[in-house]
């Protein structure tokens, strides 16, 4: 029998698994989103939407009402809500895997429990003990906020004792914890699912550039060695098994200079780095997610075409949409998320360009450069 699906969140990840969630008419038959942006991307999409902050408890449990299963996009939603509705309704990832993912201490933690390589990191609660722990690893660290970061928000690199201070400031009444700093040689992370019968699949390892903390692009397959490849996949899987959550996840990972991996951080969600898969694969990473948290098997998730992923950032504060004017090639698939508000390098939408004709990845890249250089964000007029 077909279920009706309940999301909180419906910005563009919201908006690519209902898109996603409509072509399984057999196993889903309705999409409720839970978001407090009026006409959210998902709702532009044809999902039914509750206007409402995602942590909003009687929001929470209306959801729960109208659905027989619910999955998240975001990882701030309210786990301890979450639980205690779990034995009415099915939700997955479990309320027990969110609560360890989104905070960043019992992630590390529990990574660390499992063997799992992670850089050195310390729970801090005073600035005693921040100047101890500073003698213990050295410098440089980062001192980072334990919830509701992302984008680099919630990092402050500390480089000399004489930044103790302002560091504090800046998240003064936040949770926190440091972390030793990483001169990683690149960063790359792997998309993974598991379903609820505990079936697991990895996509290849996809190498991520960041400008100003922000996901600018993703190349995959990342050009990473053999090496690097089989850690990575294998540090995925591995972080699947003790995980036990069904859904997708966002493993990012640092390839260190002497070609180790270590886990940065896990999303326990469909990721940005994953919009690739929506050409790349057979099985998008959103279709993924939800076999995954149906129960049905996985799809393949092997790269068909390898594809670079080119984030559109917002140019500025503004009300009303943006569009893209670019040159348009058979190869590019351009996806704009149709948000009403726009802010300074706000994901707005992103581009696919794939190797259909195996030119190369280095031909990719030249496209992407030409492609950028025509590239005009301008708002729409309506
Ligand atoms: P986060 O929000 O913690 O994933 O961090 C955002 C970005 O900060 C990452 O993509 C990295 O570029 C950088 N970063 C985070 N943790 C570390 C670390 N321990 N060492 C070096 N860079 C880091």
């Amino acid at each position: 029998m077909s279920k009706v699906l309940g999301i909180i969140g419906g910005g563009q990840l919201g908006m690519m698994l209902t898109e996603a969630a409509q072509d399984m008419k057999d196993e889903i038959s309705k999409i409720i989103v839970l978001d407090p942006t009026k006409n959210c991307p998902a709702s532009k999409v044809g999902a039914e939407q509750i206007i409402a902050d995602f942590k909003d408890e009687n929001a929470i449990k209306k959801l729960s009402e109208l659905s027989d299963i619910i999955t998240y996009e975001i990882e701030s939603g309210n786990s301890d809500v979450l639980k205690k509705l779990e034995e009415n309704t099915e939700i997955n990832p479990s309320p027990d895997t969110l609560r360890i993912i989104q905070d960043k201490l019992l992630q590390k933690q529990f990574l660390k429990k499992n063997n799992i390589a992670i850089a050195e990191f310390a729970k801090i609660e005073s600035k005693e003990e921040l100047n101890q722990i500073i003698d213990k690893m050295g410098l440089p660290l980062l001192l980072k906020t334990r919830r509701d970061a992302y984008d680099g928000r919630g990092n402050y690199r500390i480089n000399l004792k004489s930044e103790i201070d302002d560091a504090l400031d800046l998240f003064s009444g936040k949770a926190l914890m440091v972390e030793k700093f990483v001169e990683f040689e690149k960063e790359v992370s792997v998309i993974a699912a598991r379903n609820t019968k505990g079936e697991i699949m990895t996509y290849p390892v996809v190498e991520n550039i960041h400008e100003n903390n922000i996901l600018r692009m993703t190349i995959a397959p990342g050009r990473v060695s053999e090496n690097v490849r089989k850690q990575a996949e294998q540090i995925a899987e591995k972080t699947m098994k003790v995980l036990h959550g069904a859904g997708v996840f966002g493993i990012e990972m640092f390839v260190t200079q002497d070609d180790e991996v270590l886990i940065n951080e896990i999303a326990p969600r469909v990721h940005n780095s994953g919009h690739h898969t929506l050409q790349s694969c057979n099985t998008s990473q959103f279709e993924q997610h939800l076999r995954a948290i149906l129960g049905m098997n996985l799809g393949n998730s092997s790269i068909k075409h390898p594809t670079i992923m080119y984030n559109i950032l917002g140019p500025g504060t503004f009300q009303g949409e943006y569009h893209v004017l670019y040159k348009k090639s058979e190869n590019i698939h351009l996806k704009m998320y149709g948000k009403l508000e726009s802010k300074p390098q706000r994901k707005i939408g992103h581009m696919n360009i794939v190797d259909k004709e195996n030119l190369g990845m280095d031909e990719l890249l030249n496209q992407i450069e030409d492609l950028k250089k025509n590239l005009v964000i301008e708002p729409k007029q309506t």
